[in-house]
């Protein structure tokens, strides 16, 4: 998409703008008597499709808002543009006001919701505004790789995969962190005790390096599968130990660092509103969760910076420091290099529910006290909810866990986890089951078959990701008002903090019925699906969901059935068709007649 800025503070009407930042402009505040009430926020053109995101649900005067918009409308006009996507807190009044300027200059408004996400941070819904306007930089709390993460460590990334396809389709450019946590992780997120990278070398018997290079493999590997793309970096913690070290005595020189034989201590007591974003009252509490006694520590909550060994034991993993030879604490990787990749103040910070109360408290406040600005370090914090077996959290500690290579080894396809999970908002628990698995593996490969059958036809050929500017573009060029309301549905479902299992929804209810789009518009549809919700349907064929058989099963007794009940449909004994039907059902073995030929699947009783 190019963008070129379509709103500027001109003459005339647009007066009413001024330069409030570089990409924003905000509403003049004489006209709104309140600094910061309406701003507006040029996206680009995609074709005669224009995108504007724009602020005016604060600004009481109907005038200003219409002066607003023929502004906008002017501009995008003069551009070329037919058709204007504005992104709106103020759907209705843009509606209404809009109306007679818009039709003068002939440019359809079409107004979609702005990007609501469900802020930890007061626990309230909110619009994405970012830092930087078109920009958003986003920060992920990675895995610890002493060991394979489960499928339940998969759901953080998933999420945060989905929400950035969702926000480039809204145009914005993304810039995403993930780490990998190779040091300072401690058991049950204790401030002392072994490091359990340290621990996993010893006990397999393999060099730091060996485990933590294995893990990651197997991670990333896992990430592929499940068609989440890469982020723009994958700081290791390990390298960035001097840094560390840096940002702890620039704390301990402003005074909220003190010394205890054990390390180098944060003094939780300098912060008036440290743990707003768990919800603790400072004032008559200072618990958090998970924090054992340290002799000599000021408040509960006080947490290491760095770690110092005193038992004079050697380690693989040590480092000298003004507090001693020893470890970082474990929540110092993150704020130090998210703010090294980052910058100072970053967008959004997401991560497991479990990392809200204690580690991401820890990290605000000494990023806070490190940078000393006053200003919130970082605005948007989302987590995601647990995926649960049997009513609790998997976790490795539990004991019961489960591998994305163990659902794929029962045959399922690693993209129908991906489905399962969409399948449940991401701020909503979700219980794990196998026969859930195993049905979204068959619901995924149905739609499969259908987008092939729906797409399967003349016109244009579609690839690559698409943004809601560019569908909407291809929809008018294809002259497809129904395809167009299919986009903005998907759309809105999805700006509402991430509503998945609507998105998802939808996109069942589309495919139901294939004669209402001709193959042009499908491919466009599913082109936006793809983009959006990571399924490669368009990629995807029936015949990759066949899963492999038991060793109890021979393929060629599975391929004598097949051959016999194709002979007998042919000669229309249907008894004797189902007769073999029921045989392989009853081997396990699942025998389904579509479009492109019969398949056939391995399920599990029950599924
Ligand atoms: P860890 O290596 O334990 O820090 O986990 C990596 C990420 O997975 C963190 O964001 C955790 O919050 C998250 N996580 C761990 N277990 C689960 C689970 N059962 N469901 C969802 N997220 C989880
Ligand atoms: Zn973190």
């Amino acid at each position: 998409m190019s963008v070129s800025p379509l709103v500027g503070p001109a003459d005339g009407v647009a007066g009413r703008l001024v330069a409030a930042e570089p990409g924003r402009l905000a509403v003049d505040d004489l006209v709104t008597g309140d600094p910061g009430a309406g701003w507006v926020e040029p996206v680009g053109m995609d074709g005669a499709t224009a995108m504007v995101r724009l602020a005016t649900s604060a600004v009481t005067a109907d005038a200003a808002v219409t002066w607003v918009l023929e502004s906008v409308l002017t501009q995008v006009a003069g551009a070329g543009a037919r058709r204007l996507v504005l992104e709106t807190d103020d759907g209705e009044r843009q509606r209404v006001l809009g109306g007679g300027p818009a039709l003068k200059l002939g440019v359809e408004v079409i107004p979609v919701p702005v990007v609501a996400v469900t802020n930890s941070l007061g626990r309230r819904s909110e619009r994405l505004v970012t830092l930087v306007p078109g920009q958003v930089g986003i920060y992920s709390c990675g895995p610890t790789v002493y060991s394979y993460q489960h499928l339940g460590n998969m759901r953080p990334y998933v999420f945060v995969d989905t929400l950035k396809r969702f926000l480039a389709w809204r145009g914005l450019d993304v810039r995403h962190v993930i780490n990998i946590t190779d040091v300072g992780h401690l058991l049950a997120d204790a401030d002392q005790g072994e490091d359990k990278v340290e621990e996993a070398s010893v006990r397999e018997g393999r060099s730091v390096a060996e485990i933590t290079g294995y893990y990651s493999e197997v991670y990333w590997d896992d990430l592929r599968s499940l068609n989440v793309g890469s982020p723009d970096g994958w700081p290791h913690a390990s390298a960035y130990v001097p840094q560390m070290i840096n940002f702890a005595q620039v704390l301990e020189d402003r005074g909220y660092g003190y010394r205890l034989d054990q390390g180098l201590y944060f003094d939780t007591a300098r912060l008036p509103d440290y743990g707003e974003l768990a919800g603790i009252d400072t004032t008559t509490q200072r618990e958090t969760g998970r924090v054992e006694m340290v002799e000599g520590k000021r408040a509960k909550a006080d947490f290491a910076l760095w770690r110092t060994f005193t038992d004079g034991r050697d380690r693989l993993m040590q480092w000298s420091s003004p507090w001693g030879v020893g470890a970082p604490g474990w929540h110092l990787e993150c704020s130090v290099m998210s703010i090294s990749l980052l910058g100072d103040h970053f967008d959004i910070h997401t991560g497991g529910i479990d990392h809200r109360d204690l580690h991401h408290v820890n990290e605000i406040a000494q990023s806070e006290a490190y940078l000393g600005d006053g200003r919130r370090w970082v605005r948007y914090w989302l987590h995601n909810e647990f995926l649960n077996l049997k009513g609790a959290k998997m976790a490795k500690s539990a004991g019961a866990i489960m591998r994305l290579a163990d659902l794929t080894d029962l045959g399922v396809h690693p993209l129908a986890y991906r489905y399962l999970l969409l399948g449940s908002q991401y701020s909503s628990q979700l219980e794990f089951a196998e026969a859930g698995a195993l049905a979204a593996h068959q619901a995924l490969r149905r739609l499969v078959a259908r987008v092939a059958e729906a797409t399967n036809g003349p016109g244009p050929a579609l690839g690559g990701p698409l943004t809601l500017t560019g569908a909407l573009e291809a929809a008018a060029a294809l002259g497809s008002s129904e395809l167009t309301a299919r986009l903005l549905a998907l759309d809105a479902a999805l700006a509402d903090d991430l509503q998945t299992p609507q998105a998802l929804a939808l996109v069942s209810t589309w495919f139901k019925g294939l004669d209402d789009l001709g193959a042009a518009e499908w491919r466009v549809l599913v082109a936006a699906v793809d983009t959006l919700l990571g399924l490669r349907l368009a990629d995807l064929r029936p015949a990759d969901f066949v899963a492999p058989l038991p060793d109890s099963i021979d393929p060629a007794w599975v391929q004598d059935r097949l051959s016999e009940r194709e002979a007998a449909r042919a000669a229309r004994d249907f008894e004797q068709a189902d007769r073999m039907r029921q045989e392989l059902a009853d081997a396990g073995i699942r025998v389904e007649d579509t479009p492109d030929g019969t398949h056939w699947y391995t399920a599990r009783p029950g599924s």
